[in-house]
């Protein structure tokens, strides 16, 4: 198994334009498949908080948009979205606070919130942790996966980066619940794992433009690291051969220091050793040169967060929708859209949330075109509920 990585300097910010489209253009001619031939192609930032440092930067999703536009890609079958875990209520409340909702308005694209279509129940038949898991409707639908992550440290998974980032496919507050599964580092490292060998077999057509132009490293990260520049972007098919490539930038020992790559390689999910990547544009050597030493957690404290993650602050943190009645003018659809049919809805009546079976995936609250439906943590009580 061999890939190639496309690696271009960014000189300055005002060059983005040009980096980006010259790493698209460094791997374009092998891609397997074509952007002008496509009816839906996705692009999939990290969108995960209001602090814009913790996202994808707009302006690099803006300029791999235009490049679609400028080859000729219609702009109604391109469309931009995300969904943020915990601690956001929407990707498109996240992208109004950062900017990319009106980048989106000015280039004339459709940002599309992963929870407001009914997602699709899929099964992983040799997964290790997640054999069923929803998927958003429009990752579902997409026959181009375009991914925009950026590298950020991750106090849990120690990095964030190309594989990571497909994590967000999971609608809303439901990626807490299959978090769950996974009650350590390593466990919840096959779960991710899991996550991307549904993408690998499902979305073939798929490109990865990684966002290495200022990355967040240190034990705050993913929201609330240090910023650093390496004034990078990587392009490539190959998420586990982008991560080891980022690792290995940042002079780190990708494979062994975290567990999502190290799972992904032995299921053989993507090329992990370097000397079966191709390197095209900057030599890998000149970029290390040019980036710092990569500030990563250490491997004590990853685990120490995953077994609080994982046993605790998730059930606590987990949302619910709550009904406003003042709004709701009880057209029922909430009920309708609802994939565990846990909102009884009968005409001329308020909704009723069931809380026993809800998984917390707030397509009920995207769907609500009154904003009828808040949502509110669960709180302790999430301790003792099954669901
Ligand atoms: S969709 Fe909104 S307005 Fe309609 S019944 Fe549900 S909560 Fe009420
Ligand atoms: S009630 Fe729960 S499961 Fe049903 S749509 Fe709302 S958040 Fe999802």
């Amino acid at each position: 198994m061999s890939t190639e990585i496309s690696i271009v300097n960014v000189s300055d910010w005002g060059s983005i334009e040009e980096a980006v489209v010259q790493a698209i253009r460094l791997i374009e001619d092998d891609l397997p498949f074509d952007f002008n031939r496509s009816n839906y192609i996705l692009l999939k930032p990290n969108l995960i908080s209001k602090n814009k440092n913790a996202c994808t930067q707009p302006e690099f999703v803006e300029v791999v948009a235009k490049y679609l536009k400028d080859k000729g890609v219609p702009a109604n079958s391109i469309k931009i979205g995300d969904s943020p875990g915990q601690t956001q209520k929407t990707g498109s409340y996240v992208a109004r606070e950062i900017g990319l909702w009106d980048i989106c308005k000015k280039i004339g694209l459709q940002f599309i919130d992963f929870e407001s279509e009914q997602p699709v129940k899929e099964f992983i038949e040799d997964a290790a942790f997640m054999k069923d898991f929803y998927v958003s409707k429009p990752v579902s639908d997409c026959d181009i996966l375009i991914n925009l992550p950026r590298l950020k440290t991750h106090a849990e998974t120690v990095i964030t980066g190309a594989i990571k980032n497909y994590y967000g496919i999971i609608p809303g507050g439901l990626k807490a619940k299959k978090h769950l599964l996974g009650k350590n580092a390593n466990e919840f490292g096959s779960v991710i794992a899991d996550n991307f060998s549904w993408v690998v077999r499902n979305k073939p057509k798929r490109l990865t433009v990684f966002d290495l132009h200022t990355i967040m490293e240190g034990p705050k990260g993913p929201v609330a690291g240090a910023m650093v520049n390496w004034n990078l972007v990587l392009a490539g098919t190959d998420e586990l051969a982008l991560d080891i490539a980022a690792l290995e930038i940042g002079s780190r020992n990708g494979i062994r220091d975290v567990p999502h790559l190290n799972e992904s390689f032995q299921r053989g999910l993507g090329v992990g050793l370097l000397e079966e990547i191709e390197f095209k544009g900057m030599s890998i050597a000149d970029a290390k040169k040019q980036a710092k030493k990569f500030n990563i957690p250490s491997d004590l404290m990853s685990r120490g967060v995953s077994v609080i993650t994982s046993n605790f602050a998730y059930k606590v943190m987990k949302k619910i929708p709550v009904l406003n009645r003042n709004l709701c003018t009880q057209c029922g659809e909430c009920s309708e859209v609802c994939p565990k049919k846990v909102i009884t809805f009968s005409k001329g009546q308020y909704p009723v949330f069931g809380r026993k079976g809800c998984i917390s995936c707030l397509c009920c609250m995207e769907t609500c075109a009154y904003k009828a439906i808040g949502i509110k943590r669960r709180g302790v009580a999430g301790l003792f509920d099954p669901s």
